[in-house]
């Protein structure tokens, strides 16, 4: 089933809104098996409506309009609908009964211009908007079918669940896409694609690499008849890219780099502390914002400036020797994180951006009690993007050395 989308507002023209509907919608479509082919945004104007209405009509089995559906002037997706399909609108006294019931609570009355609302065309079904006012429209006529739902987005997904998934889910011969994501560090998106070249030139599944500030991703993507079929395609390739990218492969799908790093430790009963500079408190967060971080984490330092270093407890005698910013200085760092806090490891991450502000060093240091190893990394990107390399390169770090099982040398 060929699929358009028609997100229909001129708010997301002018870069006001973004069109959230058109992804979630993207997302359910292909989770269906609905070919999505095209998304074709049109403002608030009726005849580039209708145009666009038109096009869709001869190039999609399916076309889903959203928004547009309000009582005002500018909601304009019902005439529209109305003059690509050729009928007229003329007011449903049982929707208009519904509509004043619902908005007869509010004070001053109901504007007359919500009676607007309440038209329909023969071959339209009403779907009931149970936590709005706008009710959506499902039409089949000559092998197509039109969905007109709500702009708002919690409108539209509710109407989505509730009214058309379902029976989409009918129409649709029976396809499933599943996919799959990989996600790699430290191997730029190039390399990616060279090392799974061989794979890439399947027509299913299908390979696609994303960069991320977390790494390069790539994601399997199989259509099959079946779920388990789907699966199975994904499992032989996939098999395939574990080989090809190997140590650089970290996690998949709803990973996060703080989640792996927490597992891990919780799996070999360790606790963990952090101390960072320049890095706004983000390595604390990365690791904070997982469910297992309550029984792994002790707790994050972080430092403002060097007296506040000093004040958490590095030597002051340090920064006399070897600079702010250095793999000493992260020594002592990941010292105090773990003595302070009271951890089997200490974890430190500090940032030395160079004059040009486009690139610096990252200094990385796992503190054990009697052992400790430092990372250092050359690092390119403005003061945000340095900031999250840093710490995503100290999460992949401590990755590496947990998985030795910790022998700090
Ligand atoms: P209403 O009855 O609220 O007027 P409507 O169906 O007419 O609903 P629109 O007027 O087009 O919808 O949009 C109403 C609001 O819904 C927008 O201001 C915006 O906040 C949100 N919205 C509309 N379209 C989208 C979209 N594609 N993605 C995300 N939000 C959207
Ligand atoms: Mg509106």
């Amino acid at each position: 089933m060929k699929t358009e989308i028609i997100p229909v507002g001129t708010e997301i023209l002018l870069g006001n809104i973004v069109d959230t509907d058109s992804s979630f919608l993207a997302n359910q479509l292909s989770m269906v098996g609905m070919d999505l082919h095209y998304i074709s945004t049109v403002g608030d104007n009726e005849d580039r409506l209708v145009d666009t209405l038109r096009r869709a009509w001869d190039r999609a089995d399916v076309i889903i309009v959203t928004g547009g559906l309000g009582p005002t002037e500018d909601d304009i997706t019902r005439e529209a609908i109305a003059r690509l399909v050729d009928e007229e609108l003329t007011t449903d006294q049982k929707v208009w009964d519904e509509l004043q019931r619902l908005l007869g609570r509010y004070p001053g009355g109901i504007p007359k211009s919500n009676m607007r609302q309440a038209s329909v065309i023969p071959s339209a079904e009403v779907m009931q908007n149970r936590i709005g006012t706008a009710p959506g429209w499902w039409i089949e006529k000559d092998e197509h079918i039109i969905v007109a739902l709500p702009g708002p987005p919690a409108e539209m997904k509710l109407m989505w669940e509730e009214s058309v998934l379902p029976r989409m889910r009918e129409k649709v011969e029976r396809a499933t896409i599943l996919s799959r994501t990989i996600k790699t560090f430290r191997l730029a998106e190039a390399k990616v694609e060279e090392l799974v070249a061989p794979l890439s030139r399947l027509s299913n599944p299908t390979l696609a690499t994303y960069i991320h500030p977390d790494g390069v991703y790539l994601r399997i993507t199989a259509k099959a008849a079946t779920e388990e079929e789907a699966l199975r395609i994904i499992s032989s390739s996939e098999e395939e890219v574990r080989r090809a990218l190997s140590a650089h492969i970290w996690g998949m799908d709803n990973d996060t780099l703080g989640h792996v790093v927490s597992r891990l430790l919780k799996a070999r009963n360790l606790s963990l502390a952090t101390m960072e500079s320049s890095t706004d408190g983000y390595l604390c967060s990365a690791i904070a914002d997982c469910t297992e971080s309550p029984a792994v984490f002790a707790g994050g330092l972080l430092a403002g400036n060097l007296r506040a270093k000093v004040a958490l407890g590095v030597d002051e005698s340090i920064f006399e020797r070897h600079g702010e910013e250095s793999p000493e200085v992260a020594r002592a760092m990941a010292e105090v994180a773990r003595t302070q806090l009271r951890a089997d490891l200490g974890l430190s991450v500090s940032c030395a951006m160079d004059s040009d502000s486009n690139s610096g060093d990252a200094f990385i240091c796992l503190d054990e009690d009697g052992s400790s190893r430092v990372f250092s990394h050359r690092l390119r990107g403005d003061r945000a993007r340095m900031r999250q390399r840093a710490v995503f390169a100290a999460l992949f770090d401590l990755r590496g050395v947990l998985l030795e099982e910790v022998q700090c040398t």
